[in-house]
């Protein structure tokens, strides 16, 4: 583990913790989120789904129903499912893919896979009983567990697909949701569940010359098969006389890079931060290990994984991959003694030296290496673990081209400016990431609006307010399945799977108590901020010496911000808080109005 290795430091902790804030202060911009531009500043129709069979459509649908859910990922799903199981069966799921998967429905770039290992990512395999083919399965064997799970659960009688809302509003004399959407569909329900997912509004980088490009360009969540050839897992044949160029290298890059690198005549990346990269080495799944699992198995390998990745250093190491391995030790803890923070201080460095010297070790040309290496703590970004990306470099048709953390200066009608530099380009994809810390309403493409017509924006103007990341005043029966104020974790559907079985079990409380309104206090949104803020807080020290990312707030940030960042403890005690009040039964912090 991490601490027997203090050989592999290299550069003297002084002159790391130097080169760190070189590295941020090189990167901080005073435009921070605003650097970004929205893809309809680039893209005509970029809403149109490139998979769904065009010309689609159906009649409008008027329905009263129990329970409205926004949003046809893992969050909608896993609550519809366990609507089901509670016995709530009248549902309406809108959504504006045209199938079931949000996330992955949508990112179906080349190489796109799970990075947390699908035996623990993927929800409720033990119900479903299937076992996915490799350690970490790829997108559409994901996508198409997502349509299994939909199918087990019958929940495509209740999808409204390719339709948007275009408003949710609530009517305080009915006591009921009215959901409008873009096919002129009129839903009346009791509930209302927004589970619009965390990284689906995708972002581009607001270079100079963006719009004036006069090749073919896409965002990757977006992937134009059309243009590239081949398919998720086929080889773009289209790509082989194309000069291509990516803007980006965060952890969609870092998995479709390998796959562009094979097909290109020549790619050229674009790199304004590197990732840090660690082995992969997936395996399929082994069929004697699946026959020796037992009944809990998935939920003990769920606990497993987030244990080992929040530095609870649990005896057993049932994962046995690099995240445990990175994260044994919590580096961003609060160190009770001087001698304690040096300590962890010590060990993030060590542990990121490993990945530096690995990259020395696989990448052949010298200053490519070099410009390979993140100089930032481990949790500053998310981290990669890939065994092609790095040798991708190795390959004579591929060229990095570094920034320096300037990221690219210009785009011109034919290619991308470095340094003064024009690289010219037939292709250009944007692996730029997704908005994370905009506002939520603006995410969602709706503004929900609660008593007397108030919009969510508006109520929400000095940053969000909730309990539990889920209930919000103003807004009766109205929950929410998100990061904002929300769980989080490094395997993402550990606290989403917790939340939608929270919201499914207090609607289905609310159906069997006759009650009518839940609406949280003033007091107990205060509490719960207070909360949120204790923990965002002891994250302090270590987001300040970040490179900027999504992670913190593009290296900004300020009390708004703050209220629209993600419950940062311990994803056990997140899930234990909503375990404890349910098990209270008390509806403890809501306002509750029962029907006569
Ligand atoms: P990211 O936001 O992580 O990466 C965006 C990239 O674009 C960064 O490398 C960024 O550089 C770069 N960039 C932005 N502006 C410019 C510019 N002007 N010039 C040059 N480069 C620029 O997005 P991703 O889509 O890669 O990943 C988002 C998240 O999605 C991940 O953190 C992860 O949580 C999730 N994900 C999960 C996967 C899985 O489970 N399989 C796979 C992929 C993603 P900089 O770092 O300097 O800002």
């Amino acid at each position: 583990m991490a601490q027997d290795d203090a050989h592999a430091v290299q550069l003297s902790e002084e002159q790391l913790r130097h080169r760190y804030r070189i590295e941020r202060e090189k990167r901080l911009r005073q435009d921070g989120m605003n650097q970004y531009l929205e893809l309809d500043a680039v893209f005509k129709d970029i809403d149109a789904d490139p998979y769904a069979e065009p010309g689609f459509t159906r009649d409008s649908i008027a329905q009263d129903v129990e329970v409205v859910i926004v949003g046809g990922g893992f969050g909608g799903m896993l609550t519809a499912a366990n609507l089901r199981k509670e016995g709530v069966d009248s549902i309406r799921i809108i959504d504006k893919a045209g199938d079931f998967g949000g996330t992955w429905y949508w990112n179906r770039y080349p190489g796109a896979a799970c990075d947390v290992e699908s035996y623990s990512y993927l929800p409720m395999l033990e119900e479903t009983g299937y076992i996915p083919t490799e350690k970490y399965a790829k997108a559409p064997e994901i996508f198409a567990y997502c349509q299994l799970l939909a199918t087990k659960f019958d929940l495509y009688r209740a999808a409204m697909f390719q339709t948007e809302v275009e408003d949710a509003v609530w009517d305080d004399v009915a006591h009921r949701w009215i959901v409008t959407t873009t096919r002129g569909d009129r839903l009346t329900s009791r509930f209302l569940v927004v589970a619009g997912g965390v990284l689906h509004k995708a972002k581009l980088p607001g270079i100079t010359g963006i719009t004036t490009f006069r090749g073919h360009s896409f965002h990757t969540s977006r992937w134009d098969y059309a243009y590239t050839g081949g398919g998720p897992l086929q080889f773009m044949d289209k790509l082989t006389d194309k000069r291509v160029g990516i803007i980006g290298t965060g952890a969609t890059a870092v998995q479709a890079i390998p796959k562009l690198a094979e097909a290109a005549q020549e790619l050229l990346v674009f790199q304004r931060t590197p990732s840090s990269v660690g082995v992969r080495n997936n395996q399929t799944t082994d069929p004697q290990w699946v026959a020796s699992l037992k009944p809990g198995w998935q939920q003990e390998r769920i606990d497993n994984f987030t244990a080992l990745v929040i530095g609870d250093q649990p005896e057993v190491d049932l994962i046995q991959d690099g995240w445990g391995e990175m994260l044994f030790v919590d580096t961003r803890a609060p160190a009770a003694t001087k001698e304690r923070e040096a300590e962890l201080e010590r060990i993030d460095f060590e542990n990121m030296e490993r990945v530096r010297t690995r990259i020395a070790g696989i990448v052949h040309d010298p200053k490519t290496a070099e410009s390979l290496k993140p100089y930032y703590n481990q949790l500053c970004k998310r981290l990669c673990f890939h065994d092609e990306y790095l040798p991708s470099f190795n390959r004579p048709n591929v060229t990095l081209v570094d920034t320096d953390g300037k990221g690219v200066e210009a785009i011109t009608p034919t290619g991308v400016v470095v340094d003064g530099v024009e690289y010219p380009v037939d292709c250009l994809i944007y692996a730029s990431g997704f908005e994370v810390t905009t506002d939520y309403a603006h995410r969602l493409g709706f503004d929900p609006r609660g008593h007397e017509g108030v919009a969510l924006s508006e109520a929400w103007a000095d940053g969000p307010s909730t309990l539990f990341g889920v209930h919000t005043r103003g807004f009766p029966n109205l929950l929410m399945i998100s990061t904002v104020q929300g769980g989080q974790a490094i395997n993402f559907l550990h606290p989403i799977s917790a939340t939608a079985r929270h919201v499914a079990n207090v609607i289905a409380r609310c159906e069997e108590q006759n009650i009518d309104t839940i609406e949280p206090t003033a007091e107990a949104e205060h509490e719960w901020f207070n909360i949120i803020l204790t923990n965002l807080m002891k994250l302090g020290r270590y987001n300040e010496t970040c490179t900027p990312g999504y992670l913190n707030n593009e290296g900004g940030g300020d009390m708004r911000s703050a209220r629209s960042g993600a419950y940062m403890g311990r994803p056990f005690e997140y899930i234990e808080r909503l375990e404890q009040w349910r098990a209270d039964g008390k509806f403890e912090g809501l306002e509750v109005t029962r029907s006569l």
